[in-house]
C-alpha cells in the first residue's frame, strides 16, 4: 500500500536558518500522526512543503503517493490542509465559502456535495450559521470555518497545523469527535499541536522535531515507556526522608518525588518510611505523560546521536 505522506531528505534553509535539515518520515494510511516540537522546530515549514506552498532545497515529498512538485494537482487533491492561520474572504457566506473551496478541487453543484456540506456543518457545529457572513463570526467559528474548507474535497488525508490554538474547550472537543471519526473512517491525520495531552490521546505514532530535525520518532506507547516513568509524589508529616530514598529522589516545593519501576515498589517505600518512623501527610502516584517524554527528548544529546527508530506504524490511533 501506498504511503500517505513520504518525506525524503529534506532540507530547506530561509537565509540563515535551517528550518529543515534532512528530515525523513513516512505517514501509512489511516494513522493518526502528530509532529510535535518546540516553536520554530520546522513544522510548519514541513506542511507547507507538503502542500506545496515551500520550495525544498533539498529532498522529495509524496502525498498518497503523487510527488507535491512534479504531480502537484493529484498530491494537493489529496490533502486537506487546515492552516495555522485565519484568512478568509469577508464578503462570503459559510456557505458559500464551502462551496468555493469545493469548486477550486473541481467539485461543481451537485445535491451530494451540500450533503456532504451539510454533514460538516452538522459535524462542526456551524449549520446555524451557515447563512452568516464570514466577517460576523467570533474566531473560534472562523477556525471552524477552516477546518470545514479543508475537508470540503473528502481528502483521503487531513493536514491540522496546531487547529485548537486559543479555542475553547467545546470546539475542542466537538472537533476531535469528527476528526477521530474521520480517522476512523480512513483518514489519515497529520497533526502539529503544542497541547501534549491532546497528542498523547490521540496520535498513534509521534515524530518530534527539534531544530529541523527528527529527534524521536515511535508509538506514542513506546514514547512514553522509553523516556517517562511511574512516580511515587510524596509529602512528610515531619522529619526528612530517609537517606536511601532521598538518594534516588528528587525534592521539590516539599514534595518528594520516587521513580517507580512497578507498582509494587510501592510497598516498600511505604515499608522504609514506617521503619524511619515518618508520617505520610499526602502521597499520589503520577503516570507517565507525553509532557514528562517531551522534555526529555528537547533536553537530551544531539540528533545526530539518536538512534534510528522504526519508520512504519500502521492503522489507527491509540
Ligand atoms: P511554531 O511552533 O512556532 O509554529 P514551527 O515548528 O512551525 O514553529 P516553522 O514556522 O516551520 O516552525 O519555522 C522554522 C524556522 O524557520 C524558524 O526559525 C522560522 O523563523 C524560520 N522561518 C519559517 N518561515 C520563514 C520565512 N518565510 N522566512 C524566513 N524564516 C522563516
Amino acid at each position: 500500500m501506498v504511503a500517505a505522506v513520504r518525506i525524503d531528505q529534506v532540507a530547506k534553509r530561509f537565509g540563515a536558518i535551517q528550518a529543515l535539515a534532512g528530515i525523513d518520515l513516512e505517514i501509512g494510511q489511516g494513522e493518526f500522526f502528530g509532529l510535535l516540537g518546540p516553536n520554530g522546530a520546522g513544522k510548519t515549514t514541513l506542511i507547507s512543503a507538503l502542500a506545496g506552498l515551500v520550495r525544498l532545497d533539498a529532498g522529495r515529498i509524496e502525498a498518497m503517493g503523487h510527488d507535491v512538485v512534479t504531480d502537484y494537482r493529484k498530491a494537493r487533491r489529496s490533502l486537506g490542509v487546515v492552516p495555522q492561520e485565519l484568512v478568509f474572504d469577508p464578503f462570503f457566506t459559510v456557505r458559500e465559502t464551502l462551496q468555493i473551496q469545493a469548486g477550486y478541487f473541481g467539485i461543481g453543484k451537485s445535491t451530494a456535495r451540500e450533503a456532504w456540506i451539510d454533514e460538516i456543518l452538522d459535524n462542526l457545529d456551524l449549520r446555524s450559521r451557515a447563512g452568516a457572513n464570514m466577517r460576523t463570526l467570533s474566531g473560534g467559528m472562523k477556525r471552524r470555518v477552516l477546518v470545514a474548507q479543508a475537508l470540503v474535497h473528502r481528502p483521503p488525508v487531513i493536514v491540522l497545523d496546531e487547529p485548537t490554538a486559543g479555542v475553547d474547550v467545546e470546539l475542542r472537543r466537538t472537533l476531535w469527535q469528527f476528526i477521530r471519526r474521520l480517522n476512523r473512517d480512513g483518514h489519515t491525520i497529520l497533526l502539529t499541536t503544542h497541547y501534549l495531552d491532546e497528542a498523547e490521546s490521540l496520535c498513534g505514532r509521534i515524530a518530534m522535531l527539534k531544530a529541523g530535525r527528527v529527534v524521536a520518532l515511535d508509538t506514542t506507547a513506546n514514547l512514553l515507556r522509553r523516556f517517562s516513568a511511574h512516580a511515587l509524589r510524596l509529602r512528610l508529616a515531619d522529619g526528612p526522608l530517609p537517606a536511601e530514598l532521598a538518594r534516588r529522589g528528587e525534592d521539590k516545593d516539599g514534595y518528594w518525588t520516587l521513580p517507580l519501576d512497578r507498582y509494587e515498589d510501592v510497598e516498600a517505600v511505604l515499608a522504609q518510611l514506617r521503619s524511619a518512623g515518618r508520617r505520610i501527610e499526602d502521597l499520589e502516584i503520577g503516570k507517565p505523560d507525553l509532557e514528562d517524554v517531551f522534555i526529555r527528548v528537547m533536553r537530551g544529546p544531539s540528533p545526530a546521536a539518536e538512534p534510528r527508530l522504526p519508520q512504519s506504524g500502521g492503522g489507527g490511533g491509540r
